[in-house]
């Protein structure tokens, strides 16, 4: 009874306050939350079979030994990735981040996964005008399909950077230089740890977080994204 009532009320609510896919903007049904069933089945999702060898991981190639990059999905200008992107950094879609993370997180196999999850952090002055690290977000769903631990307490950002977009990748491979660091780590040196970042334009983000955890021991690193951005 109870249930069928709040079925009905939260039915009626979404008369007066309909909630809109995040893909498609059409109304969502009850079962449905963030975006519809329809655009989930139709992201469009790299489908990379193994960590090291796909174009995002050799992005990296000579630049830092990640034992796996994993992507979601494509990023393309226009395209349903970059609109999901854009409300997730910039218009509060914390709780469709967290669920982006979950439907990644249950596409990885379980031999993949790390031991813990670090979300790229945010500036804290950004994260105190957003009110949220979309990164941290992401890496919540995804280690709620997994059970598993997610760390942001040990790296910070030391400076703020210039916008990802609105720079090419060239140029911000001039940007690489100790952006992050990390303190008080506790984990075992052998831990397998993974960055989340929300999409994977040049690598540069990536790439000094990962050097923030080498100079402090740590060689096991992965790194997962929402979003890559083909050129
Ligand atoms: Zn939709």
């Amino acid at each position: 009874m109870k249930q069928s009532a709040s079925w009905i009320f939260g039915d009626i609510g979404r008369l007066f306050y309909p909630q809109l896919c995040a893909g498609c903007r059409s109304t969502l049904y009850e079962a449905e939350q963030g975006i519809c069933a329809a655009c989930v089945a139709a992201l469009p999702r790299t489908a990379f079979k193994s960590g090291s060898e796909n174009p995002a991981a050799r992005m990296f190639h000579g630049r830092v030994k990640f034992m796996g990059v994993h992507s979601f999905l494509y990023f393309h200008k226009a395209g349903i990735t970059q609109s999901l992107l854009h409300q997730i950094k910039y218009r509060g879609g914390v709780a469709l981040a967290y669920q982006m993370g979950q439907l990644f997180g249950h596409t990885l196999e379980p031999r993949l996964l790390p031991d813990v999850l670090i979300p790229v952090p945010l500036h804290a002055s950004r994260r105190r005008e957003r009110g949220y690290n979309q990164s941290e977000a992401l890496a919540q769903g995804m280690a709620a399909a997994w059970h598993l631990e997610v760390n942001t307490n040990i790296m910070s950002r030391t400076a703020a950077s210039r916008s990802q977009t609105k720079s090419g990748r060239f140029n911000r491979w001039n940007n690489v230089g100790s952006r992050f660091e990390c303190r008080n780590v506790v984990y075992p040196k052998e831990i397998h740890i993974g960055l989340v970042d929300d999409v994977l334009t040049t690598g540069s983000t990536l790439e000094s977080c990962a050097r923030a955890l080498e100079q402090v021991g740590y060689r096991n690193l992965s790194a997962f994204t929402l979003a890559y951005a083909e050129y």
